[in-house]
């Protein structure tokens, strides 16, 4: 249903994408008169976690809270290091500190720009206690090299996974890992509730731990307490349930989450074919054939000039991410990561969204191309920055 997403084409970076039977699902669950935490809800945990093939999913009000979650679960806290790459979303950082733990910041592959099995290993101090590896533009990020000597260690992975919903790590699933994975299913990630972010939990024990954190530490589920006269408050809690009606929205998407599977790889294939033709324009891997994409980032050398240019012509450039070893509210875990600040100064997303068709990549390359050309400098310079 075409009618349902506006025609944002080239001249947004991200949109979401709408089937049109969200808005029944939406109408109905609005008629149903619960709007927090109720059935649509668990309906939705369910068919997510059939999905992915794992017994349970815990859904929550946003991926920022299913990763503060997930720190919590894995017992996270004041004085505690959790390792994060500097390239990624602010909301990955602010989960950390919200736990009251200290972000220590690595670099990410140039490459990828995920982090590397070598880098963990090296920002290992001994007050390290969780690993938070951010599966950048929806690609899996591989730790097998060093998971024994972080499963010694007593270090726990806490996947970002915000980006990831529905790509794979070798043969399965991401969330089916047997890893603590955070989904985000915000307005523009790859599965949208409009807003929400879902947990994937590794036993019963984290799931019931999960749910109470989420609904304000009440140790009782809704049904009971419905039948009660009193609840029992167990813990710190936070208040962040998914309420019914992204839940219902959610699960319109997950039933046609095959299109939009198939559409974003189409979409980055042929962004691929057309940027291959460009010097200058180094594409960021996805491992596309076990990657449903949230993105599609490039490294070029002049990234501000190029980034006004096609904004001067209306094409929905941006920048994810400017680094979080730089913003001021984390000046307090600086370090140096000269990889980084040379990628931060380089790379730029282009717009991606199921709803463009091929025409519009193509309107967008052959800007790049165009803008390119017009700063001359620019061939000589590539090939001297931002390796490794
Ligand atoms: C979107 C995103 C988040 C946060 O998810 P919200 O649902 O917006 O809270 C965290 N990390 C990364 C990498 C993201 O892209």
């Amino acid at each position: 249903m075409a009618s349902a997403n506006s025609p944002a084409g080239a001249s947004t970076n991200a949109t979401p994408f709408l089937h049109g039977t969200e808005f029944e699902a939406l109408a109905e669950a609005l008629r149903a008169g619960q709007y927090g935490h109720g059935v649509l809800t668990e309906t939705f945990e369910h068919e997510v976690a059939e999905f992915l093939g794992v017994p349970d999913m815990v859904a929550v009000a946003s991926g920022t809270a299913a990763l503060q979650i997930g720190l919590m679960l894995a017992g996270i806290g004041p004085g505690d290091e959790v390792i994060v790459p500097s390239q990624t979303f602010c909301a990955t950082v602010q989960s950390i500190v919200a736990v009251g733990a200290s972000p220590r910041f690595i670099e990410v592959s140039p490459a990828s720009l995920c982090v590397e099995p070598e880098d963990v290993l090296a920002a290992v101090t001994p007050a390290t206690r969780a690993v938070m590896p951010v599966l950048y533009g929806g690609r899996a990020v591989d730790l097998t090299a060093v998971q024994d000597v972080l499963d010694d260690r007593g270090i726990t992975v806490v996947e970002d996974a915000a980006q990831a919903f529905g790509s794979y790590f070798g043969t399965r699933l991401v969330g089916s890992t047997g890893a603590l994975t955070c989904f985000s299913f915000g307005p523009i990630k790859n599965l949208t509730c409009g807003e929400g972010g879902g947990l994937v939990p590794r036993n019963p024990e984290e799931a019931a731990a999960a749910r109470r954190i989420r609904l304000l530490g009440i140790d009782q589920s809704q049904a009971d307490r419905i039948r009660s006269t009193s609840y029992q408050v167990a813990s710190f809690g936070l208040r962040a349930p998914m309420s019914s009606l992204h839940a219902a929205i959610g699960s319109a998407q997950l039933a046609r989450f095959p299109e939009v599977e198939a559409r974003r790889k189409d979409l980055w294939r042929t962004y691929a074919a057309d940027l291959a033709e460009l010097d200058g324009v180094a594409l960021i891997d996805v491992d596309i054939d076990r990657t449903v994409p949230f993105n599609c980032v490039v490294r070029i050398p002049d990234r501000d000039l190029t980034f006004e240019t096609l904004r001067d012509q209306s094409i929905g450039v941006g920048v994810h991410y400017p680094p979080n070893h730089l913003q001021l509210a984390f000046s307090r875990w600086h370090r140096k990561l000269p990889v980084t600040e040379s990628l931060a100064r380089q790379v730029m997303s282009l717009p991606f969204h199921p709803a463009m068709t091929t025409t519009d990549v193509h309107h967008v390359t052959t800007a790049l191309a165009r803008a390119l050309r017009s700063v001359p400098a620019l061939a000589y310079r590539s090939g001297s920055e931002g390796g490794r």
